[in-house]
């Protein structure tokens, strides 16, 4: 039976979700920032799969928690989380902050070897706050 990969896979959604928890909203570590738009692209190694971008909104009002799964279905442990980079960037400054990281997940890749290696190039785009809170 397959109970064991459930179990895991369970025990890591436990603990992102604690992490999840466990960062403060986007408003209180940024107060001057409305919200903030992330763009992700990602890059294969093997310049074989077209994986399309895409964008995510966060509000003010959500965890500033950024996790995203790695795109590729058959990669296991993998995913993103620049979470305390673009948290570093938007401390110091709400420019136009860019960034990559490199997937630490497997999957098989033929001659290439098992480790998933996907790139991701993020852009995070921060609205200011037009006023102060009315
Ligand atoms: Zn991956």
């Amino acid at each position: 039976m397959a109970m064991k990969p459930f179990a895991v896979d369970q025990r890591q959604r436990e603990l992102r979700q604690r992490s999840y928890l466990a960062v403060p909203t986007l408003g209180k570590q940024f107060p001057k920032v409305e919200e903030i738009s992330i763009e992700l692209r990602f890059i294969d190694p093997d310049k074989k799969l077209h994986l399309s971008p895409y964008k995510r909104i966060f509000a003010n009002g959500m965890q500033a928690f950024f996790d995203f799964q790695c795109p590729i279905k058959e990669c296991t442990g993998g995913g993103f989380n620049p979470t305390s980079e673009i948290t570093k960037a938007l401390g110091k400054s709400t420019a136009v902050h860019k960034g990559t990281m490199i997937c630490g997940g497997k999957r098989d890749r033929g001659d290439a070897g098992k480790s998933c290696e996907l790139e991701l190039q993020y852009q995070v785009v921060a609205v200011e706050k037009q006023h102060a809170d009315s």
